[in-house]
């Protein structure tokens, strides 16, 4: 496994790739793996890329003052071992003054589908967000790049920004990867300890409660989403920031009658802010 640390470095490697005719897959992380991300790696190799770049960089201009940049776990060694062992080809790890060089001033601003829901409790965040993955997709030029659907609007940021910038990327959605009990495997679990990791089940219990509901016909989008709310609500050592039923595709508001929509939730858990979503009929 190649370890690229600039984006010179990376661009290179992109194109030898290129030029022996391989596809490219690229699935970008800010690290402190866990099985959701090798999962995203896979899903590259079975896509047919027979080169696959990780890249692991925890991207200061996604946070906002007073969130958790500083304190973000990282472990680089044991996640190289893990890329490693899911067979990544190349693995780009970037200092933030490689990114972010003195006189830095483009940002991609991506706007309907960045609004609301984390938009709105984390201004600024889907700007760092899309500016970081037009950046590694410069440097990577991925035929294809895996993401979770764990971060369901951040999917959906990137895949208007791949459109609308004509990037020409297949971006492929992955499932959410969970824990035993139902809570969504994230870096920030890491912040969960005892009372607050039992705690942080509430996000998943709802969604799945909204499933059930769904399953038994339940079709309105406002009973569906009070499932949801109501178990992180009826959880003390939760605080939900927001519980909304959107459309799959359009992140839309839905309301009245539906036939396909994605609860998505957001809730603190002592330290942790923590995302949930589940999508219903499709
Ligand atoms: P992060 O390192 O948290 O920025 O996540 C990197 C990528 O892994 C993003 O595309 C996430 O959506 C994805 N990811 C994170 N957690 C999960 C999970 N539990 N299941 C599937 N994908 C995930």
């Amino acid at each position: 496994m190649e370890r690229l640390r600039t984006p010179g470095a990376m661009r290179a490697w992109a194109d030898a790739r290129r030029a022996e005719g391989a596809r490219i897959g690229l699935v970008p992380t800010m690290g402190y793996l866990h099985e959701g991300h090798v999962s995203l790696v896979r899903i590259a190799k079975a896509r047919g890329c027979g080169a696959v770049a990780a890249t692991i960089f925890v991207n200061p201009t996604q946070f906002g003052p007073g969130e958790d940049f500083e304190k973000y776990p990282r472990d680089e060694a044991r996640d190289l071992a893990m890329l490693d062992a899911a067979g990544v080809d190349a693995v780009y790890l970037p200092g933030v003054r490689d990114m972010y060089p003195e006189g830095h001033q483009t940002f991609v601003d991506v706007t309907g589908v960045s609004q609301g829901l984390c938009g709105a409790a984390r201004p600024g965040h889907f700007r760092g967000v899309a500016t970081v993955v037009a950046k590694l997709f410069l440097a990577a030029k991925p035929h294809v790049a895996v993401f979770g659907e764990k971060d369901y609007q951040q999917l959906a940021v990137i895949r208007a920004m791949n459109r609308d910038l004509d990037f020409g990327i297949e971006i492929v959605g992955a499932s959410i990867v969970r824990e035993e009990d139902g809570l969504a495997m994230s870096s920030r679990n890491a912040y969960l300890a005892g009372d607050h990791r039992v705690a942080a089940r509430c996000l998943s219990r709802g969604l799945f409660r909204a499933k059930e509901l769904f399953g038994k016909g339940e079709r309105d989008a406002a009973a569906l989403v009070a499932e949801a709310r109501a178990a992180i609500e009826g959880e003390p050592r939760a605080k939900l920031e927001y519980a909304e039923g959107r459309d799959p595709v359009t992140l839309s508001p839905r309301s009245g009658r539906v036939d396909a929509v994605t609860i998505l939730v957001s809730a603190k858990v002592g330290p942790a802010r923590l995302i949930d979503n589940i999508t219903l009929g499709n």
